[in-house]
């Protein structure tokens, strides 16, 4: 008897053959591995089983940012947020103790304090110019992992993270970086003794502020299982839809990058010269705070960094934001776009807090033209002026 209708539609138009070849990988989309016998259905070798595990887009992700990071493994997770709270989750457990640095994303610090310290983690923030051999000598015997970001991407100081990396590792201390600032390119942690390099691939390698996801990559096999074994606890998966863009957008990571590094720094030269504002944190930068480091170790810099204003009342600078026509006011960075916010709400979670001169400004230098930009902030500092007199 032939099959009905609902039966034929159901099996109908599988067996496609050989995808052509394109430039992208294939978009595979399934919940359902379908396997070949029932042998298959429970292997032991971790031969993949379900599509929760990532298909042909996310395992070509993976292998294109282990080319990036020069890395074992790299775990993709949901959002670059969900990439620091997994990785942290996957190699911490009850009684153990973070030193992170005091200048670490927000959000992250939040997860510190309301999920770790929860589940009797200790958390311990420390000033990110604080001296490599004092910070190491600092930790205690419960302490498992360092939590560095450098430059902190909102007041750019920069720490010697490969030193750090050396004097934990030889006291059986993990580190950990959140290098979104570097994008993997312009800096590559695990090259410098770092176990875990994390960034939110929403920034820079998706680049066009349309799509969440993050990684974290790792050298060591042992820490390529826990990060593993970290996502599938915890029941993360990213969309092949979404794997495939943030793949697009990774082709063209250093000639993005190339250019919002020299705009940036024809930018923030600029603002070094204009009498509303004291300082420049940009640590490419010459002469700028933690410029010798950067040298020391990047091979150039991203588009986002920060100034602080002369002291105004913050009626003057809303009024320099708001003037902005050519920069969008908002969070996130790494697309196109230029972007600018006030910092000063942000900075009041730390612990630590160095003089900056003034309100705490950061830019995001996008791909437009950089004298268009320069305008844009001169018609700001005018506003700004008007509303400080
Ligand atoms: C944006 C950002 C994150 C978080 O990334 P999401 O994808 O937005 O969750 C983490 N660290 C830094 C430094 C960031 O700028």
């Amino acid at each position: 008897m032939p099959p009905k209708d609902e039966t034929r539609l159901i099996r109908a138009g599988h067996g496609a053959g050989r995808p052509a070849k394109t430039v992208g990988p294939a978009v595979q989309k399934g919940s359902t591995v379908l396997l070949p016998d029932a042998a298959s259905l429970y292997p032991t070798d971790g031969r993949l089983t379900y599509g929760r595990q990532g298909l042909s887009a996310q395992f070509a992700l993976q292998a294109a940012l282990c080319e990036l990071e020069n890395a074992r493994a790299v775990a993709l997770y949901p959002s670059g947020l969900a990439a620091l709270t997994g990785a942290l989750l996957a190699v911490l457990k009850a009684g153990d103790e973070v030193l992170a640095s005091d200048v670490i994303y927000r959000p992250t610090r939040r997860f510190c304090e309301q999920v770790l310290k929860r589940f009797g983690v200790g958390v311990r923030y420390f000033d990110s110019r604080q001296d490599p051999t004092e910070l190491v000598a600092g930790a205690s015997d419960a302490t498992r992992l360092i939590l560095m970001e450098s430059p902190g991407s909102l007041s750019f100081e920069m720490q010697d993270v490969a030193q750090v990396a050396e004097l934990a590792r030889a006291r059986g201390i993990l580190t950990a970086a959140d290098n979104t600032w570097a994008a993997g390119l312009l800096y590559r942690p695990l090259d410098h003794g770092v176990d875990i390099s994390i960034q939110a691939l929403t920034k820079y390698v998706a680049g066009h502020s349309d799509v969440f996801m993050g990684s974290a990559a790792v050298a060591d096999a042992k820490l390529a299982h826990a990060l593993d074994d970290g996502v599938h606890n915890l029941g993360w998966s990213v969309a092949g839809d979404e794997a495939y863009q943030v793949l697009r957008g990774l082709r063209t990571l250093p000639t993005r990058l190339a250019r919002h590094g020299t705009s940036g720094l024809a930018v923030a030269d600029w603002l070094r010269g204009r009498p509303e504002v004291v300082q420049v944190f940009h640590p490419a930068l010459p002469g700028a705070p933690d410029h010798a480091l950067w040298a020391r170790d990047y091979s150039g810099a991203c588009g986002l960094f920060g100034f602080s204003l002369r002291p105004a009342p913050s009626a003057a600078v809303d009024a320099f934001l708001d003037a902005l026509s050519l920069f969008g006011l908002g969070f996130s960075w790494g697309g196109f776009e230029s972007l600018a916010i006030s910092c000063d709400h942000q900075l009041k979670v730390r612990n630590f807090h160095p003089d900056y001169g003034g309100p705490l400004m950061r830019l995001h230098i996008g791909l437009e033209d950089p004298a268009d930009l320069i305008a844009d902030l001169e018609q700001g500092f005018t506003a700004y002026r008007t509303a400080k007199a």
